[in-house]
């Protein structure tokens, strides 16, 4: 086992010309990308960047983002993810709890690191601006700006804290001295959790961890094509599924990477047909989108393979749909930050069963924590979902006592409820925290969204559990309808009478015009829990 960098060294010494990455029109070759990063490597460690040190990236998808990561790693370094939609809070937890000592940010970001800079360990800022490689329109960085930083003109001055990514690059070198690393202790990456289900941990994954989930993911695709592959990269690599599946196996595999900063169907689906994509791996969401494009059957899809859905359950009718009007096999993976992330998927050319989520990746186990016995639960019964694999991270930054809580006998609790089935093909129902309890009846939301997406009016659903004072919680639905389509309450509760228990169906409706969404397109339940806590303040 390697470092995660030197496969983008060996990706530039066997096929410098190829093309690596694409972005609003301007192509990189592996050489260039591979240089860059030398460069940009050079120049952290001129900034005082020692082996172990942590480097914060706060960027959307831009050939910035592939360059710091990797020039990061050359350093040494190990690389802190930041999301770009953090606001002033959330950084500076992170900064705080990583002891970043390095941050690279885009320019329209910038205003917001500098608040919080002098309460954490920041020693350097690296600016970029959206024009460093290409002028892209601002509207596709606008969703990462606040309203309040729109059209705010940023000046930075290059001084001993803040320095200009252009001119660090120009002047770098490619001679560096890169330290030697031990994959399986080494850290390469502390990736913040989501944050779905409460305050962000930082997961410690290294070398190892990152290079096997990558080559677990090459095992499981088998049929394709190193270095014919055309990858769409529009998940963010700042977050973990991104981060393995899209960038660091098109290194891996020495594939074309398309990058687009921001999910917007038509510009995926004209991407799609532009660079004949053969891989594009996405969220539920993002498919959800597609299928409701009114335009998608003009474009010409048939490129697509194979594509990718993970971060939350894909509802059937959004697979079999993407399915039918790409012609492409969309597969559904399962994972968690901790995992780097993925642990269990669908066999692409195997056999496949409606709602599973498929089964372990190669060299990967998985049970489930039978909760009556405390043992391996037998097929059928419902239980915590575990993995065990090389892919587990080594466990939480500076929080022994999680990580304690989080390994049962050498196996990590994934905090997902689920089962096997016989032939070893595991489901989720849902995730413990989010499990409702209404009059004594244990209730799983995923169960009714799933219900909700199958009704012709529905685009989105969220369940959640409210305070009831007689049932202690009770059901509530949030949805979003479709353009054009029209449903009441009442329509909407007589249609759950019939496909769900009376017990499970929701009591209250509310309709929204959108719902809460991480970037990757999770929908935030923690959000709408937030909310209603709130009312109740
Ligand atoms: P936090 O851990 O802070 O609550 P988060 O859960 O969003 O945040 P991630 O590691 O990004 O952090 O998400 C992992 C979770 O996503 C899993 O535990 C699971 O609940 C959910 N998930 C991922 N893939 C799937 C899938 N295919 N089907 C159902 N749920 C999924």
């Amino acid at each position: 086992f390697k470092s995660l960098q030197s496969y983008l060294r060996e990706a530039a010494e066997k096929h410098p010309e190829k093309v690596a990455l694409h972005f609003m029109g301007k192509e990189m070759t592996y050489q260039e990308v591979y240089q860059e990063a030398l460069r940009f490597a050079y120049q952290l460690q001129r900034l005082g960047v020692e082996k172990g040190d942590r480097v914060a990236i706060m960027l959307p998808n831009t050939p910035q983002s592939v360059i710091c990561y990797y020039g990061a790693l050359f350093a040494g370094a190990v690389v802190v993810q930041t999301n770009p939609l953090y606001v002033e809070r959330e950084i500076e937890h992170q900064m705080k709890d990583s002891g970043a000592k390095v941050i690279v940010c885009l320019d329209l970001l910038f205003p917001r690191v500098e608040k919080v800079r002098n309460r954490t360990n920041l020693e350097h800022v690296i600016v970029t601006g959206i024009k460093d490689y290409l002028p892209f329109p601002k509207n596709v960085i606008y969703p990462f700006i606040q309203k309040k930083e729109h059209g705010v003109v940023i000046k930075v001055k290059d001084d001993d804290y803040t320095h200009s990514f252009k001119t660090l690059l120009a002047t770098g070198k490619e001679e560096i001295e890169e330290p030697p690393i031990d994959p399986k202790e080494d850290l390469a990456l502390l990736q913040y959790t989501g944050g779905t289900t409460g305050p962000a941990k930082g997961v410690m994954l290294t070398h190892f961890n990152l290079v096997t989930n990558t080559r677990q993911c090459i095992h499981w695709s088998y049929k394709m094509k190193r270095g014919e592959e055309r990858i769409l990269g529009v998940l963010p690599f700042f977050h973990v599924y991104g981060m393995t599946i899209v960038m660091n196996f098109a290194i891996m595999h020495i594939a074309k990477m398309i990058i687009l900063p921001k999910f917007q169907p038509k510009e995926v689906l004209k991407t799609i047909e532009k660079h004949r994509i053969t891989l594009f791996p996405g969220a539920p969401t993002m498919y959800v989108g597609l299928i409701n494009e009114p335009s998608i059957s003009k474009y010409d899809l048939s490129s697509i393979e194979v594509c990718l859905s993970g971060s939350a359950p894909l509802p059937l009718e959004v697979q079999q749909k993407f399915e039918e009007l790409s012609g492409g096999k969309l597969v559904e993976g399962y994972g968690l930050t901790e995992t780097s992330p993925v642990a269990i998927a669908t066999p692409i050319w195997g056999k496949r069963k409606e709602g599973s989520i498929g089964i372990p990746w190669p060299d990967t186990d998985a049970a489930i924590l039978s909760p009556e016995t405390e043992e391996e639960a037998k097929p059928g019964e419902i239980g915590e979902l575990m993995v065990k694999g090389p892919q587990v991270m080594k466990g939480y930054w500076n929080l022994p006592e999680e990580t304690n809580a989080t390994f049962h006998d050498g196996w990590l609790l994934t905090g997902d409820m689920g089962y096997m089935d016989e032939d070893g093909y595991f489901y989720i129902v849902d995730r413990k925290k989010d499990m409702i309890i209404a009059g004594g009846f244990n209730i799983y939301p995923r169960e009714i969204e799933e219900v909700l997406y199958e009704h012709e009016a529905i685009q989105e659903a969220a369940v959640i559990g409210v305070p009831d004072p007689y049932r202690g919680e009770t059901v509530k639905a949030f949805v979003v309808l479709k353009e054009e389509k029209e449903v009441d309450e009442k329509e909407l509760e007589d249609y759950c009478r019939k496909h769900l228990a009376a017990y499970k169906v929701p009591r209250i409706f509310e309709f929204r015009d959108e719902l809460p969404k991480s970037m990757v397109g999770k929908i935030l339940r923690r959000v709408l829990v937030e909310e209603e806590e709130n009312k109740l303040k």
